[in-house]
């Protein structure tokens, strides 16, 4: 069997194993599985590339590979080891704006290889010029709208930036401009190829990716960030044709195609259109919330709240950011074994996009070891909070906000939100009274059957359970 032969042999391993890896990781229970096999996939990707370019690359050429993969592998655990699990939205988005710009530059340097040497010899036939043009073009716009975007995701997530949404007048008609302004260059360049035609592209992709995600504001974050991992799959795909690489095109196309699918599961859980998410502005018009006179608020003890707790007859306990901030899982999972032994009956409700990342609370609630047959998703529990005497909310508030339903003008109106307050009493964990990640007041903390226990969220359990 040639080298070659083998390689694409390789590929179609590595591409099984990808499969199975995104299989996998779509169950806790089978996830390590499934990051195990994405690692192997790697793993045999890699080794078939770097064999290939061994054949073809002089020895400077190997020795510069080996020093990118060296420095590349050291980062990238360097990172790994550090980041807190609330830190891996960010990761995940400035890791696409790599995807994003090495686009960018397989497509530079395809067409610095072939279009910019009018002719001499290359490796594109004549006949096939248009195509690899039509690639070029394409693999650098949308490159470079992932990385422009990804960056700003990046800095919105990492709190470096405000999340409110950048609102330009005539953005829609500026996004549709843009596109149509490449749909224009896209032809020129495939007719006539030229350094200015790519640098316009570029220039103007780079500025549509970073209006497109600025004007992306609060509670719609969780799509923008499947949205941007969507199109750096498609990034990678648009490279994989540049470079004749097929595994590349499969793997970038399973990146898109889920990274497609899970912004459609996360805009059907926040009851908002695709569309409308792209086009933005989520998060700043309506009532002016934070105007609104709400009322008085109550306070409650840890002590209280813990008599509050030995008397119920059923509680819910619905965690948010706040938990996974303060590391709060582990003595929520130690009040939830000490209720249960009481005889008081506890469950979790879990809300699609609580927490900074699909499927955070879940994964803090497994890792302190919370039985998974008491944590339902948000529409199995939503219908029994009449029937529950004490609803704890740690650290959440745009998932428990009742201004979702009541109030069509608010920022979140028509978000499925946890119906908290149809419970007895609900007692709300949080530090101050300050607005959760869309930054909108919950009157919630106003209503008369709740009371706000203030506090780092993992002392304050710690202080219920020495009172229990
Ligand atoms: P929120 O961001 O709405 O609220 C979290 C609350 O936790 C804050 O109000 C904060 O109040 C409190 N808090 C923070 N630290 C602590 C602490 N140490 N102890 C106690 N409380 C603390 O979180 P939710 O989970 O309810 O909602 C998720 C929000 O994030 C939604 O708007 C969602 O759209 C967005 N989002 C979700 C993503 C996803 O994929 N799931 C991705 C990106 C954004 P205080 O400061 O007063 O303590």
């Amino acid at each position: 069997m040639s080298v070659e032969s083998a390689v694409q042999a390789a590929y179609v391993v590595a591409a099984l194993l990808f499969i199975l890896s995104l299989a996998g990781l779509s169950r806790h229970e089978s996830a390590r599985a499934g990051n195990a096999f994405g690692m192997a996939g790697m793993a045999v990707a890699l080794a078939a590339t770097v064999t290939l370019a061994a054949r073809s690359s002089s020895g400077t050429g190997l020795a510069l590979l080996a020093g990118a993969m060296g420095v590349g592998a050291a980062i990238g655990l360097w990172r790994a080891r550090l980041v807190q699990m609330t830190g891996m939205p960010e990761l995940i988005a400035i890791l696409h704006s790599f995807v994003g710009l090495a686009a960018v530059l397989v497509g530079w340097n395809g067409y610095l290889s072939v279009e910019a040497r009018p002719g001499e010899q290359t490796e594109v036939a004549p006949g096939l010029l248009g195509i690899h043009s039509a690639e070029v073009v394409i693999g650098v716009f949308i490159g470079a709208v992932t990385f422009t975007g990804s960056i700003v995701a990046f800095l919105k997530l990492s709190a470096r930036i405000r999340s409110n949404p950048l609102v330009l007048p005539g953005r829609n008609l500026l996004n549709l401009g843009a596109l149509a302004a490449f749909a224009v260059l896209t032809v020129l360049f495939v007719l006539e190829p030229g350094l200015g035609l790519l640098a316009a592209v570029t220039v103007l992709a780079l500025a549509l990716g970073w209006h497109l995600v600025a004007s992306i504001g609060g509670g719609d974050m969780p799509v923008v960030v499947s949205m941007l991992n969507s199109y750096s799959g498609w990034a990678a795909a648009a490279s994989g044709f540049l470079l004749g690489n097929d595994l590349l095109i499969v793997t970038g196309a399973l990146v898109g195609s889920s990274g497609a699918y899970l912004s459609y599961v996360m805009c059907r859980a926040m009851n908002r259109s695709f569309l409308s998410v792209i086009a933005g502005g989520f998060g700043n018009e309506g009532s002016a919330a934070g105007d609104v006179d709400h009322g008085e608020h109550r306070e409650i003890s840890a002590a209280d709240t813990a008599q509050l707790l030995k008397e119920a007859t059923s509680v819910v306990i619905t965690p948010g950011y706040g938990m996974a901030v303060a590391q709060a899982q582990y003595p929520v999972a130690e009040l939830t074994r000490r209720l249960r032994e009481l005889g008081v009956p506890v469950r979790f409700g879990i809300h699609p996009v609580a927490g900074r990342l699909p499927g955070h609370m879940n994964v803090l609630l497994a890792e302190a070891k919370v039985p998974y047959d008491v944590v339902l998703e948000m529409d199995e529990i939503n219908d029994d909070f009449p029937d529950t005497s004490v609803v704890l909310v740690i650290g959440a508030n745009d998932t428990v906000n009742p201004a979702a339903l009541d109030d069509p003008g608010s920022p979140i109106a028509g978000m499925p939100v946890l119906h908290v307050w149809e419970a007895e009493d609900v007692v709300v964990f949080k530090r101050s009274m300050n607005t959760g990640y869309a930054g909108v007041q919950n009157p919630l903390f106003f209503r008369s059957n709740s009371a706000m226990l203030f506090g780092d969220a993992k002392e304050r359990v710690e202080d219920i359970l020495r009172a229990l």
